[in-house]
């Protein structure tokens, strides 16, 4: 998911949000939502499909609204459902919230099942539901200490944007999993925002990153923070810089880009494949192919086209639609491949199709030899922290070797990133503090409701 949130005295919050939006629409495609508030009265409008979809007839207003924040959605906990769609609202004896959340919690399951003992009742399937009530229960006073004993109820992995009639507030989890950073505007405003890349639309200057276990509270007085873990166990997210983040993105200092270009030199080096091209699965496989490009010395060029209107084939909801989708969106350019020898690179192989599809396509088109590099190590265990590679069982490099695999698509070669390699790829960062857990089984956060019966989750 992706998430943001605007505070701004002078500007029009809610197109500020919509643009930021825009600009993280590569986070969640299923449903978009925006809060506003004048200080008064919190709206919410939000629903099923893209930014551009959900808004098309007009933006929630509100005179003189001065915060917003606002969330898209990739559903990896509860269903795809206009129920689920975020940000969520209520009210409670303090007052009135909006929050959004990015993340999944390793304990939510738990949670709600004591709340409900308690008697609470539940409006969503999503576990983004919980701190809802965790912090409307909670008997503290201010709405940042009740925030704070909602996150030290809860594990896993959680970025919020969250809106009270007169604060905006930023919370990242201890472990950072997920990225989270703040922007200044011209007018003296401030903007929460999953990635940088939505910043610039809004004219915003990139401050910093909100630190793992930090929480930022944004109003009239300026930025307040609060720590909440001693910083010790951070692992953020390594799948952000191979997949899922945006390549003009900085997070936590180190660019997307340059992790994804170096990424595709170590597999230039660790595969010694040769060839006559190098093309990529556009766009996500681009980067990294012209770093492979770069360092083997073999020409880059567009051996598949994406048809643009189309999403991102991973994240529709069922089977049946990745399917299709795969055929609709890339088609092989056969004056580029016919007849050589190619190197393809991609980021991932979840279940395998889309690479199947590919090599498929390619040999249709002339390719007379395909060697297949991928800039992940195999995917051989499910994600508890927000990606959605968590059913197991659909997982290739679960159950297939790496030779399995190859003959699987049909490939001539296949190459995956090793660990090691990839830890060289983020020199910015720690490698240390990063989370590998759907590549090596290390998990940094025990997944706790896996001990619930299925039924119960
Ligand atoms: P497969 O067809 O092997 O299941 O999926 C691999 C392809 O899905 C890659 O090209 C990758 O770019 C794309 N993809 C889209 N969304 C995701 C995601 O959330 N996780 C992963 N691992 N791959 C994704
Ligand atoms: Fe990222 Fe994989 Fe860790 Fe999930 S398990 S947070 S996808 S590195
Ligand atoms: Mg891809």
């Amino acid at each position: 998911c992706g998430i943001y949130g605007v505070y701004s005295p002078t500007e029009d919050v809610s197109e500020m949000t919509y643009l930021g939006l825009f600009a993280l629409q590569h986070r969640g495609q299923e449903s978009a939502g925006i809060a506003l508030t004048d200080g008064d009265w919190i709206d919410v409008k939000k629903g099923m499909g893209l930014v551009s979809e959900v808004f098309r007839e007009q933006l929630p207003r509100l005179d003189n609204a001065k915060i917003a924040i606002g969330h898209v959605r990739y559903a990896t906990t509860g269903f795809s459902l206009a129920a689920n769609a975020q940000p969520l609202r209520v009210n409670y004896a303090g007052g009135a919230l909006a929050l959004a959340h990015n993340g999944d919690l390793t304990n939510a399951a738990l949670i709600r099942r004591d709340l409900e003992s308690k008697g609470t009742v539940f409006q969503t399937t999503i576990d983004t539901e919980v701190f809802v009530h965790l912090i409307a229960r909670s008997q503290k006073p201010s709405v940042e200490e009740r925030i704070l004993e909602a996150v030290s109820v809860v594990r896993g992995a959680f970025c919020l944007s969250i809106m009270t009639e007169d604060k905006l507030i930023g919370v990242r989890d201890p472990q950072g999993f997920r990225p989270l950073c703040i922007g200044r505007t011209p007018d003296g405003g401030w903007v929460l925002s999953s990635e940088t890349c939505a910043l610039d639309v809004n004219g915003a200057e990139f401050v910093r990153d909100v630190l793992p276990g930090e929480m930022v509270v944004m109003d009239s007085d300026g930025l307040k923070s609060y720590r909440f873990s001693n910083g010790k166990d951070v692992a953020s997210c390594i799948f952000e810089y191979i997949y899922f983040a945006r390549p003009d993105s900085i997070i936590d200092g180190q660019s997307v880009h340059a992790a994804r270009f170096e990424m595709g030199r170590v597999l230039a080096r660790e595969s010694g494949f040769r060839g006559d091209v190098v093309i990529s699965v556009p766009d996500s496989g681009t980067t990294a192919a012209t770093g492979f490009s770069y360092e083997a010395g073999i020409p880059f060029a567009e051996g598949l086209i994406k048809n643009r209107y189309i999403g991102r084939t991973f994240i529709q909801p069922t089977q049946k639609q990745r399917d299709a989708a795969v055929k609709l969106k890339l088609s092989p350019v056969r004056s580029v491949v016919a007849g050589k020898s190619v190197i393809m690179v991609d980021d991932s192989i979840v279940r395998g199709t889309t690479s199947g599809k590919i090599v498929r396509l390619l040999r249709n088109a002339g390719a007379r030899e395909i060697h297949v590099c991928i800039s992940s190590p195999p995917i051989t265990d499910p994600c508890y922290y927000g990606i959605d590679t968590s059913v197991r069982k659909e997982l290739i490099s679960a159950t297939k070797s790496v030779d399995e695999i190859c003959s699987f698509i049909g490939a001539d070669s296949l190459h995956f990133i090793s660990i090691d390699g990839l830890r060289q790829c983020v020199s910015a960062l720690n490698p240390d503090h990063m989370c590998y857990a759907c590549f090596n089984n290390k998990y940094p956060v025990p997944e706790e409701d896996a001990e619930l019966d299925e039924d119960d989750k």
